[in-house]
């Protein structure tokens, strides 16, 4: 059973309920965690504000900084114990649950490095005045965390936070949750009160955080259709919020690229996370000279991708539940359906059980840029490739959806990189590489439907504070 950590001690949910955990590699429940509601969000808010006004308020930010660095090398040090629950929680193969475990740490190396860095300015005003600004913490920040990064993501919003000043109530997802890491940051002295996790569904208890007066910013990672409802709660009473939302991201494909490079990229971007990641580069636009070699490419290397348990450590590991599994079949029988023709599949090993939730990665060819395959985030392993003639119909395409997150340009020509670069509307664009080495100090977000407000490296600290300005007349 696990339970929610509220003031650094595990609580049961007022509610009285539990949810069942399920391991996506065979559908099977080994866990359950607190169903909570609005009276735990309550409590937790008020353990929060409890460290606010007491012991966090007393700590330097030296001492803040060394105390993430704490946590930072406990972590470390439980690589294989945090990659073992998120590997069960969500089905990520052995490498990237590891590989979320140390970017982990190492977010809270990079943020324990910032805390006594974030300052202000002084400006020049009338004569006999003195200006200065403060950057002081919003106070208590809720974080509403999706399942498919849960680790990173707890890094970098919860890390970026409390290494600007604020202490933090954490809603994890229904499916992954994160009360280990907590229980570690109390075990390396993080005052009573300064990370507190609830669990439960998100209309219930993350609804709750959303919606309660005492979280002073939202950062929300996530949907964009739940976006706007935390966007709606946090409106009622002007709460800032940072917005994470979905991506389309285009992978493009110049003539001149350098096909050795671009070909693992193009693959590890749909398929990591079985492509469940905000940043897949899941539509393919192709140099119409290269289209068919390198589909041709592309398809065998899809053929040789196998997926599997997450114990297995395969190319791709499940889906995280049934009903993901269920809308990634749909958007494939909508391919079928409207003629889009599929260039190859890989497969599913024979000894993964039935009751898992696996989806062979899928690359379909000519997909119409109308299409919904083209337009939605399927989130599962589907790469959709088109082709286009000439730069102006790549960045057309480019920027024909409503997210803008994150873009992959390939292409030898320097001027021509610059061009793509300054033209694609979205947050990340990405050169003759796609997001290589987790990107922890690289500010990251999106445009458009995509979000707004920016985490990972230092911008981040800007988002979760506020600044003051201080005017001193002291006469000439
Ligand atoms: P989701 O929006 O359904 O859930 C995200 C979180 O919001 C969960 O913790 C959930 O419990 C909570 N939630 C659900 N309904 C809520 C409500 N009414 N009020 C408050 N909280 C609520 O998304 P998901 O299925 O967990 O994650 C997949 C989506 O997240 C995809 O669209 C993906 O692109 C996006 N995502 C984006 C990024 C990014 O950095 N841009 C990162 C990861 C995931």
């Amino acid at each position: 059973m696990q339970y929610n950590f509220i003031a650094n001690i595990s609580q049961v949910s007022s509610s009285g309920l539990t949810l069942a955990v399920v391991d996506p590699s065979d559908g099977q429940v080994f866990d359950q965690i607190q169903r909570s509601n609005a009276a735990d969000i309550d409590a937790a808010v008020r353990a929060a504000r409890q460290c606010l006004d007491t012991a966090w308020r007393q700590l330097d930010a030296v001492e803040r900084g060394r105390l993430l660095m704490r946590l930072s090398v406990k972590i470390s040090a439980s690589v294989e114990e945090l990659a073992a629950i998120e590997q069960r929680d969500c089905g990520k193969p052995t490498r990237q649950a590891r590989a979320d475990a140390v970017a982990l740490a190492r977010y809270f190396e990079f943020y324990a490095g910032a805390c006594d860095k974030l300052h202000g300015d002084t400006l020049p005003y009338l004569e006999g005045y003195s200006v200065l600004t403060w950057r002081e913490p919003h106070g208590i920040t809720g974080h509403v965390i999706p399942w498919n990064y849960p680790m990173q993501i707890f890094g970098r919003s919860v890390g970026g936070a409390l290494a600007a000043g604020n202490v933090c109530v954490v809603k994890p997802a229904e499916d992954a949750s994160l009360i280990r890491v907590a229980q570690m940051a109390a075990e390396v002295g993080f005052p009573t009160g300064a990370i507190n996790i609830v669990t439960g569904y998100g209309h219930e208890v993350g609804d709750a955080l959303a919606r309660h007066p005492g979280i002073d910013h939202i950062s929300f990672t996530g949907s964009p259709s739940v976006g706007t409802l935390i966007q709606q709660a946090a409106a009622e009473r002007h709460c800032p919020v940072t917005l994470e939302l979905g991506g389309k991201s285009p992978q493009i494909v110049f003539a001149d690229a350098d096909l050795d490079a671009a070909v693992p990229a193009i693959i590890n971007g749909i398929v990591q996370n079985a492509g469940q990641t905000c940043s897949a580069g899941s539509r393919l636009l192709v140099d119409q000279a290269i289209y068919e070699p390198l589909l041709e490419r592309l398809g065998a290397a899809f053929e040789a991708l196998r997926v599997g348990p997450a114990s297995s450590d395969l190319d791709l590991g499940p889906l995280i539940r049934q009903s993901q599994q269920q809308r990634v079949w749909d958007f494939l029988s909508d391919a079928h359906a409207g003629n889009i023709p599929m260039v190859a599949q890989g497969s599913v090993v024979e000894e993964a059980p039935q009751s898992g939730f696996y989806q062979a990665p899928t690359l379909l060819r000519d997909v119409p840029v109308n299409h919904r395959l083209a337009q939605e985030e399927v989130f599962g392993p589907v790469l959709c490739a088109m082709p286009f003639q000439g730069e102006d119909q790549a960045v057309a395409l480019a920027n024909a959806t409503q997210f803008g997150l994150v873009a992959g340009v390939w292409t030898a020509d320097g001027a021509r990189q610059f061009r793509m670069a300054r033209r694609i509307r979205s947050g990340q664009v990405f050169i003759n590489n796609y997001g290589a080495g987790g990107g922890v100090e690289l500010p990251f977000g999106g445009v458009k439907s995509s979000g707004y407000g920016r985490e990972k490296g230092f911008e981040a600290l800007l988002g979760f504070t506020t600044l003051k300005t201080v005017a001193f007349r002291h006469g000439s």
